[in-house]
């Protein structure tokens, strides 16, 4: 039901029944003629009663001229546009209305377009479709004599139409046999053409600039006039005429449909709305609506137009899951309501409910009864209610008889409930049960339950096994035996249910946008002139409208998001860089990184005038994720890919690797050489993997290259240190001391002593990459918005943070630490993704300093695996090409995990030797709190209390004093310790130790 934005039906009209006698009915003769530089109609009315009773006449805006009753003059106490006139006779009313046309401008309401309420009257045309005559209740007889100008055309309800020239211009008198609660008249210089069909005279009524579109229109309204004639009932009346008209309309009335000039003009309204409007002569023109118990009018004029040319185009179960998509986008929990309550259309969401979910209860309908029933009930229901209302509850009585089922279930369910079944999918496995593999699986239902029959198809290695579950309870289990190895189960792929979506089957499309209840538009302030209409427009449809240094992170976890401009800073902070779109409009609707249950959508206009001629037009194009417009035209449309049903993969490929074709690191260094940067993952504690990246080190200077290696271990404030060291300006010490290596960074020193001092010996820089573990932590306890400006301009602008697949495994590792500190995910996850971010852009800015260079990185194997962490981040932004060795691996082995997987064997790691005291700061001094009995300082006579001075010649001014003054001694040396020591109601003495370690 794609159209249901551009097209609806009116539903004020309906033909009197059959049965009544037209006898009794009023006959309303009405002349009129205009005065159209004025914007004024000139009209007598003469209205004759035929029976006795009170009626309310309302005359609304017309201003009265003269009424009289039965040929006496009355003046009747009018209010609020109302008067009453008592007992039989004749009503004659001359009065007069003005309809200017520029109080016609404000009429789109763009969540609900096709409808309007106004009327215009001007030298170019004429549409007066409400409150153009003195109106009351019920069915009349109608007598329309027009007059106008020379070269208008006019159209109103009629199967015959009298044209008389005159002196003063064309006389149209319409005739029509049937009593009708209203009616329309639309007249302009229109080009008229027209053709004989099966007995129907069909005409089109176009302005002359749109004249070359009317064929295609004439040959659709054939196809579908013969088509709905054959398959339900012959057309009722002589005459069909399409219309053009000025407003933005989408009405179907008896004999015609008048559509607006700019809907007319989309290429696929002739193949889509067309069929709709057209129906509607049968649906609610022919077996007229009764909306006690709900309007269905809607749910079957937009399902069978679909059902039959997408259905037999193959492309049913898009239309359908497109129902789905927008129902789900919204109707939102304040939205619901359930069909019963559904009249007409007035906003997004209740087209979503009426046409959309309405059509999917005929679909459903059609596959309880099957096609043939289906079709044969509507016939007989057409047959049997024709010029007369029909509810759901004869729908429901027609298809029982046909069916000899009761069928209360159903309509109970879909008409009168307000929700949609929501179902989920667990536990599914693969047993062979007695030799035979069986797929097993639960289904539970997340609302009380419906009662349900779902498609399934398992895939086999063999074949696809076709079937349908019936479901009616909360949690039911099923198996199914299949015939071979089961790849996968896919539920309900053709969108034959009424249902939830899941996550994978809802893109990010711009309904999504459009129809969340929390949505953001966010502007730069130097840019608000040039998208103010579009600001304006939407923040009419609900958005709030917000300046970028305003936004906060829970903004936007917490909403669906318009981003204005593919430069803005907010942007960078979830994609990274975006390219920067081609010229003319472009819209891009991203899965929200921060919420899968939300949206992300930049739009990025040159000018203004790219900009405001789409603004309007966008609420059209809900059902894409990119779209493009040039000079306010589309040019470009697309929707991201989603699954189709419901898949469940039952079968993991399990891999292996042939020991015997293991290749040696010397073959890898040979393959991976020329890569600019080479990510060796490594287990901190694992001495080999360091011997490993220091292997890779010297090869690579051996075969020539200009290397640098980058560093996890070391943070980016802390660069100076190195490169003092490096050149030879501070000792190993200070440089332990100056880097706050063992603050910081913690691990055993010698495991990378050996890859430093080489470096040094080279002459290769190390670049520390890391960002200070203050902002880290800040950031995983109270996410971005925690930072102070100062903060955030040390961080990255642009991150990434769209890996859906790291983010889950970021998540395994949050939940082994549930324990700790940090209690936000969402948070933790921006932690690691800004630890990453800033790796991968101190790499990225190294690498545009020195072109020349090649970087091999020293990180922790989950910064590096899948590419996830930092390779990925560092190619988006250098470009350049990388390679991956992952050293050893816990978990399981994965095709993607890394270009190389290495084994190293386990080396003995170096450690350094411990004096066996337990320090505490205090007031500046180290103290020592405790003694390890019979360790070397306890031997050496060392006490509790004493204070630390120095080891060796190093002073300890900190607990990682202690670390640095150690960590080169071997076990067995001899270490002089000096510490003060308390005496009573004397200073401090010094005293001197040698610790033998
Ligand atoms: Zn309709």
């Amino acid at each position: 039901m794609k159209f249901y934005i551009v097209i609806i039906f009116v539903s004020i009209l309906s033909l009197s029944g059959i049965a009544e006698s037209t006898e009794t009915l009023p006959v309303y003769k009405l002349s009129v003629s205009f005065d159209m530089e004025n914007s004024l109609l000139k009209a007598a009315a003469h209205i004759t009663f035929p029976e006795d009773v009170t009626r309310d006449i309302l005359t609304g805006d017309l201003r009265i001229i003269a009424i009289t009753f039965n040929g006496q003059p009355l003046v009747p106490e009018i209010k609020d546009g109302i008067f009453k006139i008592c007992g039989k006779g004749i009503l004659e009313i001359t009065y007069e209305g003005y309809f200017r046309e520029e109080q016609a401008t404000e009429i789109e309401d763009l969540e609900n377009v096709g409808v309007v309420t106004k009327n215009i009257i001007s030298s170019k045309r004429i549409s007066l479709t409400s409150n153009w005559y003195p109106s009351f209740e019920g069915m009349t007889n109608w007598n329309l004599n027009v007059l106008l100008p020379k070269g208008f055309k006019a159209i109103s309800e009629a199967d015959e139409v009298d044209v008389i020239g005159t002196d003063q211009g064309m006389e149209y008198t319409f005739h029509f046999p049937y009593p009708l609660r209203q009616i329309h008249l639309v007249a302009g210089p229109y080009t008229e053409q027209h053709e004989s069909h099966q007995g129907i005279e069909i005409y089109t009524y176009f302005f002359p600039e749109d004249t070359s579109i009317a064929g295609k229109y004439v040959a659709y309204a054939k196809k579908y006039l013969s088509l709905y004639g054959e398959l339900l009932a012959p057309y009722p009346y002589k005459r069909f005429s399409v219309v053009e008209n000025i407003l933005p309309t989408g009405y179907s009335m008896p004999t015609f449909t008048l559509l607006g000039q700019t809907v007319m003009k989309l290429p696929f309204i002739p193949e889509t709305s067309l069929g709709h409007e057209i129906l509607h002569q049968w649906f609610g023109n022919y077996v007229y609506g009764d909306y006690k118990s709900g309007n269905w009018l809607e749910g079957i004029t937009s399902y069978l137009p679909d059902h039959l040319y997408e259905e037999q185009k193959g492309t049913g179960w898009q239309h359908r899951k497109k129902i789905l998509i927008d129902y789900q986008s919204y109707v939102t929990p304040s939205k619901e309501a359930p069909l019963k309550d559904f009249k007409e259309r007035t906003d997004f969401a209740s087209t979503a409910i009426g046409y959309g979910k309405g059509a999917m209860v005929f679909h459903m309908l059609k596959n309880l009864v099957g096609e043939n029933t289906f079709f044969s009930v509507l016939r007989g229901l057409i047959e049997e209610k024709k010029f007369s209302d029909a509810s759901w509850t004869d729908i429901e009585r027609a298809f029982e008889k046909a069916s000899g089922e009761n069928l209360d279930w159903f309509f109970r369910q879909w008409i009168e409930r307000n929700d949609i079944p929501s179902l989920d999918m667990e536990d599914a496995r693969v047993t062979v049960l007695k030799g035979i593999p069986t797929v097993s699986f639960e289904i539970l239902q997340k609302v009380e339950p419906y009662k349900l029959s779902l498609p399934y198809k398992v895939i086999t290695e063999k074949s696809e096994i076709k079937g349908t579950l019936q479901i009616e309870k909360a949690n039911q289990k099923f198996e199914i035996p299949v015939d071979a190895k089961p790849l996968r189960i896919i539920f309900d792929e053709d969108y034959d249910l009424m249902r939830g979506l899941t996550d994978k089957e809802f893109p990010p499309v711009l309904v999504r946008l459009l129809g969340d209840d929390e949505k953001g538009i966010i502007f730069q302030e130097n840019e608000k002139e040039k998208y103010a209409e579009l600001i304006e427009i939407f923040s009419k449809e609900g958005f709030v409208a917000k300046e970028e240094k305003e936004v906060k992170d829970e903004d936007i976890r917490d909403s669906s998001l318009l981003i204005l401009s593919s430069e803005s800073p907010v942007l960078k902070r979830l994609f990274g860089q975006v390219s920067r779109p081609e010229a003319g409009f472009t819209l891009v609707v991203k899965q929200n990184p921060l919420n899968t249950k939300k949206v992300v959508a930049y739009a990025d206009g040159d000018t203004k005038e790219e900009i405001d001629p789409v603004v309007r037009k966008l609420f059209r194009y809900g059902k894409y994720s990119l779209l493009r417009f040039k000079g306010g035209e589309n040019i470009e449309k697309e929707t991201e890919k989603s699954e189709r049903g419901i898949v469940i993969s039952l079968y993991e490929p399990v891999l292996g690797i042939n020991p015997r074709k293991y290749i040696s690191l010397t073959e890898i260094i040979d393959t991976v050489v020329d890569k600019n940067v080479i990510f060796i993952g490594e287990r901190h504690t694992s001495y080999e993997d360091h011997k490993v990246q220091l292997e890779v080190i010297m090869e690579l200077l051996q075969k020539g290259k200009r290397v640098a290696i980058g560093m996890e271990m070391f943070q980016r404030p802390f660069q100076k240190a190195i490169d003092d060291y490096l050149s030879g300006a501070i000792s190993e010490k200070e440089f332990l001391k100056a880097s706050e290596y063992f603050k910081r960074w913690k691990f055993e020193y010698n495991l990378y002593r050996e890859i430093i001092e080489f470096a040094k010996a080279k002459g290769i820089p190390i670049i520390a990459l890391n960002l200070q573990e203050e902002i880290i932590k800040k950031v995983a306890a109270g996410g971005l918005d925690a930072l102070t400006p100062e903060e955030r301009k040390e961080i990255p602008q642009d991150m990434d943070m769209t890996d859906e697949d790291y983010r889950e495994r970021v998540r395994k590792v949050f939940q082994l630490h549930e324990r700790s500190l940090i209690k936000n995910f969402d948070y933790f996850y921006q932690s690691q993704i800004l630890w990453d971010e800033t790796m991968a852009h101190s790499i990225a800015q190294f690498l545009s300093d020195h072109p020349d260079y090649q970087m091999v990185v020293l990180a922790g194997g989950q910064h590096i695996m899948f590419s996830s962490g930092i390779p990925k981040r560092t190619a988006r932004l250098t470009g350049k090409d990388y390679a991956t060795l992952i050293n050893g691996i816990d978990g399981e082995l994965d095709s993607d995990i890394g270009d190389f997987v290495l084994f190293p064997n386990p080396v003995t790691p170096p450690v350094s030797p411990k004096l066996g005291v337990l320090l505490q700061e205090e007031e500046g001094r180290i103290k020592v709190k405790d003694l390890l009995p019979g360790s070397m300082a306890q031997k050496a006579g060392i006490k509790k209390d004493d204070t630390f001075v120095s080891i060796d010649d190093w002073k300890i001014e900190s607990i990682e004093d202690v670390k640095i003054a150690l960590f080169d001694k071997k076990i067995g040396e001899t270490v002089t310790v000096k510490v003060l020591r308390k005496r009573f109601l004397r200073s401090d003495k010094e005293l001197e130790f040698q610790v033998t370690l």
